[in-house]
């Protein structure tokens, strides 16, 4: 078995050279994938993972813009429509810095199986550009969002690929960009995710990330007969998702000790209660300011510059913020803290190295691609009402993603789980989302 996966490996390895990201992510399939594959000759012989690590379309483009000091400005964009046997392309637009074609061939891959674990026919994509937000003015995150779209929606539509947010495109970003796609086509459908609520958006769509992040956790817990209430939270992140899964970590009765952002994190023992993340979503989502900055509202808290949360006590760790942002090391002194689950909000943010501790300790570990795909689910939520004209309450949708994300965990368990009861959910998540890809791939066909 290890000869048939090195040798596959070596071949993505070859065609794929400095791409580490996506090579990460495709080893951690192969490895849980391919015994499977082998197993079952419907799967076998057919080269279906090979087909899947090749994108179907990737598409790099030139973003000019001119920022507010008259200066012409130059980004590079992208959109990888990874696979849509499924459904049409769906996934995020990440605007960061360290944005390329490994990061986000790894992101699209990821959203293939992600997608196709929430139920809901929708194939997998992912894109977005190396601008940096950070500093920009609201008018030049609307210039620069324009000019992306000038090019991106000859590539996209409702019927074909719909994209959405990620890190550095929220909802005003997705604002800029339906405006020009909407210009451009003439035509108002729900070809963007996370619209405003007053223009197409679903109702829970900007929560449902964390909110889907922590009933992950909930249902993990429950194999347990565990719950949130009276556990101690640490949260990395402190964007959209980290937000809404400290929003319902307390709901449901934890104590949230943490936030990060690439500054440092805060530290809170008295626990960041409901008002306390009120403030904190008015410092990042409307002063767009820096954690640090609570402590000129809750001095008793502190500031760790620097560092990333992992060596502080806690019962649960959300992983919020970005890829890799957990190693071997930060896994061991989570373990060595009592920590017993994790739920990854972001996505792959759990090294190999610190995903081989925590399954070497049998604790409750969940892979991003079932954990956070709440968010995605969601946004398919948003596709149906977009095609139905219609808007479905509060209620009606948090039903909905609950469900959504109590059928992911069942997925990972009828797939993942080992002889002694331990469910090893990145085992459970890849196999269930490659059988629903794979089975239609063959079903359609070479093509
Ligand atoms: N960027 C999010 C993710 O990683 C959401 C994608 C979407 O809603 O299409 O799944």
């Amino acid at each position: 078995m290890k000869e048939i996966i090195s040798e596959f490996l070596d071949l993505v390895k070859e065609r794929n050279a400095h791409e580490p990201e996506f090579l990460q992510a495709v080893e951690e399939v192969a490895e849980t994938v391919i015994p499977y594959i082998v197993k079952h000759d419907i799967y076998y012989g057919k080269n279906v993972l090979l087909r899947m690590v090749e994108p179907e379309r990737l598409v790099s483009f030139r973003v000019c813009w001119v920022d507010d000091d008259g200066e012409i400005q130059v980004n590079r964009g992208y959109r990888i429509q990874m696979n849509s046997a499924i459904g049409p392309y769906k996934g995020g637009l990440r605007f960061h810095p360290t944005v390329n074609a490994s990061i986000l061939k790894f992101l699209a891959f990821e959203q293939v199986f992600k997608n196709s674990l929430t139920t809901l026919p929708m194939g997998g994509g992912k894109g977005g550009s190396d601008f940096d937000p950070k500093g920009k003015s609201d008018n030049e995150i609307m210039r620069f969002c324009h000019a992306f779209m000038s090019e991106l929606f000859r590539h996209i539509g409702p019927n074909t690929d719909i994209p959405a947010g990620d890190i550095g495109v929220g909802q005003r970003e997705i604002g800029f960009l339906f405006g020009m796609y909407r210009k451009l086509r003439n035509e108002f459908t729900g070809v963007l995710t996370g619209k405003g609520m007053t223009w197409g958006g679903s109702l829970i769509r900007p929560e449902a990330t964390g909110y889907g992040t922590v009933y992950f956790a909930e249902n993990m817990l429950k194999t347990k007969d565990d719950n949130f209430d009276g556990k101690t939270v640490v949260i990395s992140g402190s964007g959209n998702v980290a937000q809404y899964a400290a929003e319902k970590s307390i709901q449901l009765g934890a104590k949230v000790l943490t936030l990060s952002d690439s500054s440092g994190y805060i530290f809170d023992e008295d626990g960041i209660d409901a008002e306390k993340l009120k403030f904190v979503m008015h410092l990042k989502n409307e002063k767009r300011g820096r954690i640090s900055e609570y402590l000129e509202e809750y001095p008793n808290a502190k500031f760790h510059e620097g560092k990333t949360p992992w060596n502080e006590k806690c019962d649960i760790a959300l992983p919020c913020a970005t890829q890799n942002e957990l190693d071997g090391n930060d896994a061991k002194a989570l373990l060595q803290n009592g920590c017993m689950c994790i739920s990854e909000g972001a996505n792959m943010p759990s090294t190999k190295e610190a995903i081989a501790e925590f399954h070497k300790a049998k604790i409750l570990f969940a892979p991003g691609k079932a954990s956070n795909a709440g968010g995605v689910a969601t946004s398919g939520l948003e596709m149906t009402q977009n095609s139905l004209r219609y808007k479905w309450t509060r209620e009606e949708v948090d039903k909905k993603l609950k469900e959504i994300m109590a059928d992911i965990h069942q997925s990972c368990k009828e797939y993942g789980e080992d002889e002694d009861g331990y469910i090893d959910y990145v085992r459970g998540a890849n196999i269930a989302g490659f059988v629903k890809v794979a089975d239609a791939m063959l079903a359609q066909g070479v093509v």
